[in-house]
């Protein structure tokens, strides 16, 4: 299996050397050249299959360059259920991806019961492991460069913590997460992690990453790398689970099926994406967003309209405040026939600050074949769904969930099973959960006083020089040793 380009220009790569890589060299993101399908046999075969065999049933179709016992290997430690014990109380935890019925045809698929107790952990675990399986073999070191402001950040460093030959300096806004984030991250004490609080707000974090990444001489001598949401491993790790939700959430492969995904970069409804052109039978992708309604407008008026930072509105469910989605190009390359020039186009006009519009085109009456529906939810929207879900079920759900809970209720067809993906644990989220259900959320065993540990990390202005010279002194082997 080889892996292409969305804008047409790079030579056509293999999953290990995308693997640690960002962007195309032509600017576009990697997709596999073509979407292997999975026959009805192999679907029956696939439904008794425990989580860990899924994913290596699923990724032997797109990893073809690590040898098949490696493979196996590096997803059996991904996957087990001590990684993903933070559930509620009741939950099958040996599912990996518990489903919770709510109501016969209403299930949360529960992806939130990793280290971070956000569905990111599913698709960075894999990555921790098989950065370390391939710097192993090439002898390399990577140093991870990111900014965060809670979720990417955290999940990161729980999948690279320990890892041989893998730093990882990760920038967050001084002062500006939750005590809860801020002690999920601080209390590492691996000596690979290095967490920088940066004076000011999370834009300025990640302007400083762009500086840095924008000196190619000092990216290369110090083999600075990313983690960040466009990575083709993690997009892979996350169609997984929606093979593994569909078989349980029915009893037959002829049965159609609906997933509400609340949306942000377009990362993880672009597996959902991925796994329908496979053949997985989900008669809707039911995508929500919050007050940053840009992939909404979208797909209701055929008008992708990135929005600059200041128009970004900073929300209740901060992990979908994005003002462009950096995975949607993925969905774009498809629903224009793979026309890669066409993408091109489209992207050179987002790039300078622009927008551009499908409703005059042949895409527009192409569009319902790719069986996608959204809306978008407000601050009231998820009190009352939260509310509502607490009292009619007894189930405490966290506000992004919220947000797909209501719109996939809203745009379901009728009949159709519905299949939410709960893409965080509301232990997370405390301050709106009180606001709700004036209570407070019941955290995972373990982590009931992770506030009261003790927190080790670096705070710096934003400084470009600092930041360059913390790196130099703590980014090679010589240095780290010992500390
Ligand atoms: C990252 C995140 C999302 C958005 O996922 P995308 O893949 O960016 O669309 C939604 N909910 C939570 C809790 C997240 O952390």
């Amino acid at each position: 299996m080889k892996y292409i380009s969305t804008r047409g220009k790079a030579p056509a790569k293999t999953f290990t050397e995308i693997l640690l890589g960002g962007l195309a060299p032509d600017g576009g993101l990697y997709l596999p050249e073509e979407y292997p399908q999975v026959s009805r046999a192999e679907l029956d075969a696939w439904r008794s299959l425990s989580y860990a065999d899924l994913a290596f049933a699923v990724l032997s179709k797109f990893i073809t360059d690590i040898p098949a016992d490696d493979l196996k290997g590096i997803v059996d430690k991904t996957y087990t259920p001590e990684v993903y014990r933070n559930a509620r109380a009741g939950s099958d935890t040996a599912q990996i991806t518990p489903l919770r019925t709510l109501e016969p045809g209403l299930h949360l698929l529960e992806l939130s019961n990793g280290p971070t107790l956000a569905f990111k952990d599913m698709a960075m675990q894999l990555l921790g492991n098989l950065f370390e399986y391939v710097l192993d073999k090439q002898h390399a070191e990577l140093n991870i460069l990111g900014a965060t402001s809670g979720d990417t950040g955290s999940a990161a460093e729980y999948a690279m913590r320990g890892k041989r030959g893998i730093r990882v300096f990760m920038l967050s806004p001084h002062g500006k997460m939750s005590a809860f984030q801020r002690a999920q991250m601080y209390s590492l004490q691996d000596a690979n992690i290095y967490n920088i609080a940066v004076r000011g707000m999370f834009d300025d974090a990640q302007d400083l990453v762009k500086a840095v990444s924008n000196d190619h001489a000092f990216k290369s001598r110090h083999k600075i790398g990313t983690v960040n949401s466009i990575n083709w491993a993690r997009v892979s790790a996350q169609i997984v689970y929606y093979f593994k939700g569909y078989f349980a959430a029915t009893t037959s492969n002829d049965q159609d099926v609906a997933f509400s995904v609340p949306s942000g970069n377009f990362g993880n409804i672009c597996a959902g994406h991925i796994a329908r052109m496979m053949g997985l039978p989900i008669a809707q992708l039911i995508l929500a967003t919050n007050e940053n309604d840009v992939l909404d407008e979208f797909f209701r008026t055929g008008v992708y309209r990135p929005r600059g930072t200041e128009n970004t509105y900073q929300t209740s469910s901060p992990s979908m405040d994005i003002s462009k989605a950096s995975n949607f190009e993925r969905f774009v390359f498809d629903l224009v026939g793979r026309d890669a020039a066409r993408v091109s186009r489209f992207w050179s006009r987002v790039d300078a600050g622009g927008e551009f519009d499908i409703k005059s085109t042949e895409y527009w009456d192409s569009l319902p074949e790719f069986r996608f529906a959204s809306g978008s939810s407000t601050h009231a929207d998820r009190l009352t769904t939260i509310r509502a879900t607490w009292e009619k079920y007894g189930v405490m759900i966290d506000t992004h969930t919220a947000d797909g809970l209501k719109v996939g209720l809203e745009r379901r067809r009728p009949g159709l099973p519905l299949i939410c993906l709960e893409t965080a644990l509301p232990a997370k989220f405390e301050e709106t959960i009180v606001e709700a259900l004036g209570r407070k959320p019941e955290r995972p065993v373990g982590l009931e006083s992770i506030e009261n540990l003790p927190q080790r990390f670096e705070v710096m202005d934003k400084d470009v020089d600092q930041l360059k010279a913390y790196i130099a002194a703590h980014a090679t082997s010589e240095h780290t040793a010992g500390s």
